[in-house]
């Protein structure tokens, strides 16, 4: 016999297919919701159909922002001459976090995995690529994860970049085998960073 009607149990279905959300948590904030007065949960709906509409990705480095470029990519503080290359927004934000990088970055969306059939044409290469040739750049930081994929698509771009003649280098040390750098604390991300090895 079903527990829930089927209002409740779609809810809780769409909630499930959240990240980081198992059943019993899409259960929990499932009965949150429907306990909450109608203007507040349709406000929240509102904003989530608000920024999946208007958020889009920085036509420079890729990352998700409101505006054509992101405050990063924006600002004239940063030294435009260099660009970590990252998998994702978080992992960006860690070194954001750490506040050591005044460099730029460029976000590639994900990292190359033959088992999730994710190749170097899923990634944001290609605007890498034009990036670099209609940019001056004088380093490249290779900063994605230590797993697998994230060596997989290092060595991948090493061997696509090495020839156009840029410094390229690799974060070094610190960063735990299979780590995310997301769960990485600042002083270990600085010292990745700082101790990075020209390849
Ligand atoms: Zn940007």
């Amino acid at each position: 016999m079903e527990i829930y009607s089927n209002n409740i149990r779609e809810l809780i279905q769409e909630l499930s297919n959240l990240p980081g959300l198992g059943q019993k948590s899409a259960q929990r904030i499932a009965f949150y919701i429907i306990k909450q007065p109608i203007e507040k949960m349709e406000n929240l709906a509102n904003v989530i159909k608000k920024a999946c509409k208007e958020v889009k990705y920085c036509k420079e480095c890729c990352t998700i922002t409101d505006d054509e470029l992101c405050p990063i990519c924006k600002s004239s503080k940063r030294d435009h001459t260099q660009i970590m290359i990252v998998e994702n927004e978080r992992d960006l934000a860690s070194y954001e976090k750490a506040g050591e990088y005044e460099g730029v970055y460029h976000v590639l969306h994900g990292a190359i995995s033959p088992l999730l059939s994710i190749g170097p044409d899923e990634l944001k290469i290609k605007e890498l690529l034009l990036r670099i040739r209609n940019e001056e750049i004088n380093e490249i930081i290779l900063a994605t994860n230590s797993s697998i994929e994230g060596e997989a698509t290092a060595a991948y771009l090493c061997k696509l970049l090495k020839p156009l003649g840029i410094k390229i280098t690799r974060i070094a040390s610190g960063v735990p085998v299979g780590g995310d750098i997301e769960n990485i604390d600042a002083i270990t991300l600085q010292r990745a960073l700082k101790m990075r090895i020209t390849i």
